[in-house]
């Protein structure tokens, strides 16, 4: 019995339903860096590739202590299904938690999803029809890409520099786009601790940049869910604020807290709130309320802020490891200088293909992930995304050491056969 199970649950290369997947789900590909999966997980392999949150610190006694009288004293609710809109007492907080970022949205604007990821994936259904146009940083998160491609958007890059995506950048593409009859619907940004670049926009480019977005009749996608792990402060005003009509803010639980309970939300203008619970309801009926009850438990019982801080000083204390070993064994690339979140954004010599280094870099037991997984475009073969934030420091010091060897050997080679005079540059 065991046997036969194994053998047909087997994947095989002749899939007989291959002639009749939809298009959407010929689009779904596994992005580059679940691929690296069970390569990091590997214990002798120091990965900078994840970006999965440190959370050891958090109190897991009181937690699981929290998570049983949930269930004691209001499981016939938290059992139960709920709003397709979110758990009401938990839409409050939110909006409370949003003064941080300098405007607090009604609770009733505000939709609850299963992490950021599920409210990127709704926006977007929602929006967009096969072919229609996306403006996205450059980089940009793998994960939206993933969900663009899904949709069949279509995606143009928008060059950052160490302040943000830039807004002159921004105005002549989306003009262009326009003349082209290719008019971008959407402009999908990361303002704070930019996964992968690292930086953050600057408060001056914030308005100019919701009012070109106005101009051009683009809404804004502004994904935030790293603005509270600031290492010295609390987040700039978000897109958001400065226009709530022009906006849909994406915020979640998963770094300032933790992913396991999958929650996160929307919080988005009335007409589009509706579609929002419109897709949630079509998708999960309403999204799990022990989850939702348990956030809502931690933001009212626990000195929540206090824990923020603690990691904020683990994630800053784990990017100085990363940046003074960069200039210690790779001084030769050039890389961004985060002021929060989890990334350093890593460009290096010419001539070096960090898609092709990444198997040698892995024998040298050292992961990464390379450039071209933030591009919808194939470009980012000269940069490697750096994440600080699980190991502990000095497991950072011996990645980026052992990555010092592999891309000196490239090096080397490249010498010796192309003339490369990148080294001494
Ligand atoms: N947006 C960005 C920029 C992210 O980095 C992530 C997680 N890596 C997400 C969205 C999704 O996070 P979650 O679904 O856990 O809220």
């Amino acid at each position: 019995m065991t046997t036969k199970k194994t053998r047909d649950s087997r994947p095989s290369n002749l899939d007989q339903w291959d002639d009749i997947y939809s298009q959407k789900a010929r689009n779904l590909r596994q992005s580059e860096i679940r691929a690296l999966f069970s390569v990091v997980s590997r214990p002798e392999v120091v990965s900078l590739a994840g970006g999965m949150p440190n959370i050891k610190d958090l109190p897991l006694d009181r937690l699981a202590e929290s998570a049983k009288q949930l269930i004691v004293r209001h499981g016939a609710q938290a059992m139960q299904y709920g709003s397709g809109q979110g758990f009401p007492e938990l839409r409050e907080q939110i909006s409370q938690l949003m003064t941080y970022d300098g405007y607090a949205p009604n609770p009733d604007n505000i939709v609850i999803t299963t992490g950021s990821q599920q409210a990127l994936d709704y926006v977007t259904q929602i929006f967009i029809d096969p072919g229609d146009m996306i403006v996205a940083e450059s980089p940009s998160y793998v994960g939206a890409l993933g969900v663009f491609e899904a949709y069949r958007a279509q995606v143009t890059h928008v060059p950052l520099d160490d302040k943000g995506v830039i807004p002159q950048a921004l105005d002549e593409t989306l003009s262009a786009l326009e003349k082209a009859g290719t008019p971008a619907k959407m402009f999908y940004t990361v303002p704070n601790y930019h996964n992968p670049a690292g930086v953050t926009l600057t408060a001056e480019r914030r308005p100019k940049i919701v009012e070109i977005c106005r101009r051009h009749h683009v809404l804004i996608l502004e994904d935030n869910p790293y603005g509270l792990l600031g290492f010295h402060s609390d987040p700039l005003p978000s897109l958001q604020s400065y226009d709530p009509n022009s906006v849909v803010y994406l915020g979640s639980f998963s770094k300032m807290f933790a992913p396991g309970f999958r929650i996160g939300w929307a919080a988005a203008p009335p007409a589009i709130r509706q579609k929002l619970v419109l897709a949630s309801e079509s998708a999960v009926l309403s999204p799990s309320m022990v989850g939702q009850m348990a956030i809502s438990a931690y933001l009212r019982d626990y000195d929540w802020y206090s824990q923020v801080k603690i990691f904020r000083a683990m994630y800053e204390e784990r990017a100085g490891a990363m940046l003074s070993a960069l200039e210690e064994y790779l001084p030769y690339c050039e890389w961004t200088k985060p002021e929060g979140g989890f990334y350093t954004w890593l460009t290096v010599p010419e001539g070096i293909d960090t898609k092709e280094m990444l198997p040698r870099a892995v024998t040298e037991l050292v992961a990464y992930t390379p450039g071209t997984a933030f591009f919808a475009d194939g470009n980012g073969r000269r940069n490697i995304r750096l994440s600080y934030c699980y190991p502990e420091p000095d497991q950072i010091r011996e990645g980026v050491r052992r990555l010092s060897v592999v891309m000196d050997r490239e090096l080397e080679l490249l010498n010796i056969f192309g003339g490369n005079k990148a080294k001494e540059n």
